[in-house]
Order: C-alpha cells, then structure tokens, then sequence
C-alpha cells in the first residue's frame, strides 16, 4: 500500500516538472517564485543542506535565491528576469558561451538520431573526434579515450602512466588541483580535500612548488637515489584552483628535459587550461613543450555536454590495446551526443579563434585590473593569470568575499577558487564581447569603490565589525533587466 503511494506521489511530480521542462515559455512569476522555494527546499532535503549557506545566490539574491535559467553569449538571466555579466564562465566550462548555436543544433540533431552507444557496434562518431584531437593536439599525441569529467580523466592518465612505465610513483604540485576521486585527490597539493580521508593512493606521491624546476630536479635525483621509480610527473600548465598561478618561463621546458632525464612521463593536466583559456590552444603551447600524456575537459563539450579526453602518444597507447584492448572501459565512454557537442565545439573553436579571443581580451581584462591593483592596495594583494584564466588575489578572504558579494547584488557573477581562500577567478567564456567586458568591470570597479569606503569608515571605528556591517541585501541585478 505504501509503495502504491510513493509510486504516485513521485509520478505526480516527476509529471508536473515535465511539464515546466517542455513548456518553451518563460514561467509566470507565481510559477517562478515556486521554482525557486522547491529548488532551496529539495537541495536542503535532498541534496547538501551545507551547499546553501555557502551560496552568494542565496545569501546576496534578497528575498529569492538566483534560480539559473537563460542566457546569451557573457551574460544570463535567473528564473526572476535579473541579469547577470558572467565573469565565472561557471568554472571554466562555459568556454563558447550560453548555447552557442552550432554546437546546439548538432547536438539535437544527433539527440534525435542516436544519443548512446551500444559498445558492440561501431560508434562512428567517437573515432571522428578522435581524429579532430589528434589534428589538433601538440607533437605526435595521437590517440585519445573520452569520459565525462575531469577526474575521470586524469585517473586514466595515471592508470596509463603507470600501465606504461610499470612504476608507481608521482610527482606533483603543491596547490595543485586534479579532482576528487581516490587517484587524482592524492595528487591534489591542498588537506582540505585530502586529510579527512586519510590514506589515497597507494604508491609514493610527493609534492613540489608549483614552478620550481630545481624542486623538481632535486625530488627527480632523490627518488633514483633511494629507488623509488616514478610513473608520471602531472602539473597543470597554469594553476587553475590555485587562482591563475602562471609558472616562471623556464619550468615546462625544464620539467620535459628532465622527465626525459630520468626516464618518466610528463602529465599535462588541461582540464582547465585546454581548448583556448591560457589564449594558446593548449596551456603548455605557451611554452612549445609536448607533455606524453593529455587530459582535457571542460571546454570540449562546449558547455552542452560534459565530456573529458585523456591522449598519448602512438607508442604509449599501446598498453591500451595490446594484450588487452578491453584494459579500460566506461559503458557510456564517447558517446554519440557528447561527441558531436565536441566537434561542433572544436569547430567553433578554430573557426571563431577562441584561443586568439582570450589571450585579446585577457589583456584587456588584466590592464583594467592592473590599475585596480594600484588605486587599491588595502583591497589586492596582486593579480595573476594567462588569457582568461584570471586570479585576483585580495587582502584577505572576507574582503574577496565582500567584493564578489557587492557586484553580485548589482549584477557580475565572480567567485572564489577551491584552492586559495582569498582568490577570486575571472574567467568568462571566450567569446564574452567588450561590451560585456566593460559591464563587468566596471560593475567590479564601484563594488571596490564601495568596499574601500567600508574598510575606511572601519579603520576609524575599530569596533564596528566589518563582516556583519549590515548592507542594504537588495539584488540591484534585477534594476538591470535590459543589458
Ligand atoms: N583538473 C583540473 C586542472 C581542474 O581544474 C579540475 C576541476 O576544476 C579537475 C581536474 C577535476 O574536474 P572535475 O571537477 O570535472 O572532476
């Protein structure tokens, strides 16, 4: 009897929100307004009730939480009607824009036709994609294996290190960021994530600065000396969590000159960096080195389906197919849908030059900023980054909070990195325009205006505490409907 009831109850429901999915209208305010209760609702019951408390569109949004709906290009609009200048690109992924045409009618034409794979007949459009990758990946790196995020795959590009070189050490960064599976969070160079879990991965790990080519020589020598053999060296070619941490020039041709050395593979981790962001198709083209072992994410799916690649050399792969062709495999790996998103994507990718877009407007972004940098020296520390991987590093945690919290209420979406508490990323899709550049930034320019008053007013009256001084919590987003 029980069951009976259940069985309805999540009929009716699951019923009522099909209805809100195919209605091709904008919901009424009434309906609007309900999204968003039942949205808050569910994630607390649901879902992550610590989620909420952390959201700038709960806090920061007035009476209703900013409910994600529509957008165009740089800019969206929440379920309410208010707009949003997007300087997140919603963590990198968001490289072509909201829906960007191409990629959106190749992906419902291929919905229509075929949406899986049956993993026994021949798929034709996972080996398609595998050849576009091979044209446009650095050096002789030739084949690739899709998955569909970035943890998955640099797990793979660990299990293939190791496959490869039959050794089983690592060495990584500290501050590094490669996911949170049992592989890649070992090699992550930040306890939050790490410590609670104990012990990871179970071969040595060891961590280095992130761009101390000697760190990495001297940990080279010492793991020889003692007879640790190591698999796979992994950093990111521009830290992308640790809020755009650019290495000095010198780091990836030394770290390919002394894996070679001593007879390990280099890792380059292009989650974030890949496909255009550093303004250079691939991060470490900044620096014309070719790594053995690629992985890729968040750009491939051109913000239409998630889908990750990991690719190697002819040479390497060959653990991959021989003795057993079968020695790794996902069931939905390479599907149809995600991999036609991912060649309209490349498509757009070379055809609108979205590497040259970023490494343009990059600088535009970092001259602006540049100048905030020295009109606020109470409010930055610095600014770093590449193209439209962008880290602004504030004074303090709480001050980066105050200042995505200010613009946020008038309209620019900006939030912090997982691994450096006081860094703030802007890193907008590659084809936001100057117009909305401008919007932000000087969106950005009045919430450091606002905040450099506060910190002032606070300096005189030492005991007003300037974290709960009470702000008007009105969303100003809203007043700009028409951008
Ligand atoms: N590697 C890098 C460099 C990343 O920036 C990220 C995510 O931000 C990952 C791996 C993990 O990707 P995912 O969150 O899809 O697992």
């Amino acid at each position: 009897m029980m069951e009976k009831k259940q069985k309805i109850n999540a009929l009716k429901y699951a019923n009522k929100w099909l209805e809100i999915i195919k209605d091709e209208n904008h919901p009424k305010e009434e309906l609007s307004k309900w999204i968003i209760d039942e949205s808050v609702h569910n994630f607390a019951e649901y879902f992550n009730e610590g989620w909420l408390e952390d959201r700038k569109s709960i806090r920061e949004a007035w009476h209703f939480a900013s409910t994600e709906w529509k957008g165009h290009w740089g800019t969206f609009q929440d379920i309410l009607g208010r707009n949003y200048i997007d300087f997140l690109g919603w963590y990198g992924l968001m490289s072509h824009g909201w829906s960007h045409p191409k990629v959106i009618s190749a992906v419902m034409a291929q919905l229509k036709r075929t949406p899986m794979p049956s993993q026994e007949l021949l798929d034709p459009l996972r080996g398609a994609l595998a050849k576009i990758m091979a044209e446009i990946l650095p050096g002789d790196i030739k084949y690739s294996f899709f998955a569909s995020s970035g943890t998955e795959a640099v797990e793979w590009a660990i299990k293939l290190a190791k496959l490869y070189t039959k050794k089983s050490a690592f060495i990584v960064a500290v501050n590094a960021f490669h996911g949170k599976t049992m592989g890649s969070l070992s090699m992550i160079g930040k306890k939050d994530y790490r410590e609670p879990l104990g012990k990871l991965y179970g071969g040595e790990v060891y961590h280095i600065p992130f761009g101390d080519a000697d760190a990495l020589e001297r940990q080279l020598e010492i793991c020889e000396k003692i007879g640790v053999w190591v698999a796979g060296v992994m950093f990111e070619p521009v830290q992308g969590e640790a809020g755009g941490i650019v290495p000095p020039d010198d780091f990836w041709p030394r770290a390919r000159e002394l894996t070679k050395k001593y007879n390990t593979l280099l890792i380059a981790d292009e989650v974030q960096t890949g496909l255009g962001r550093t303004g250079k198709m691939w991060g470490v083209d900044n620096w014309n080195v070719v790594p053995d072992i690629i992985t890729t994410w968040k750009a491939l799916g051109a913000w239409v389906m998630p889908i990750s690649a990991f690719s190697s050399t002819e040479e390497i792969w060959q653990v991959m197919m021989y003795p057993n062709p079968f020695i790794h495999t996902t069931t939905t790996w390479g599907n149809p849908l995600a991999c036609s998103a991912a060649i309209a994507g490349i498509e757009v990718m070379i055809s609108e030059d979205l590497p040259k877009q970023a490494e343009e407007k990059g600088n535009y972004i970092m001259k602006k900023l540049q100048e905030f940098v020295k009109k606020y020296p109470e409010i930055y520390e610095s600014v770093s980054g590449k193209g439209l991987l962008i880290g602004q590093h504030f004074r303090s945690k709480e001050i980066g909070y105050k200042v995505t919290a200010i613009a946020f209420r008038h309209g620019l979406l900006m939030t912090g990195t997982l691994n450096s508490a006081h860094t703030v990323r802007i890193e907008p899709p590659l084809v936001t325009s100057y117009e909305e550049i401008d919007r932000g930034l000087f969106i950005l320019g009045e919430a450091l205006k606002e905040v450099s008053k506060s910190l002032k007013i606070k300096k005189k009256w030492t005991k007003i505490d300037f974290l709960n001084e009470k702000v008007e919590n009105k969303n100003l987003a809203i007043e700009n409907k028409n951008i």
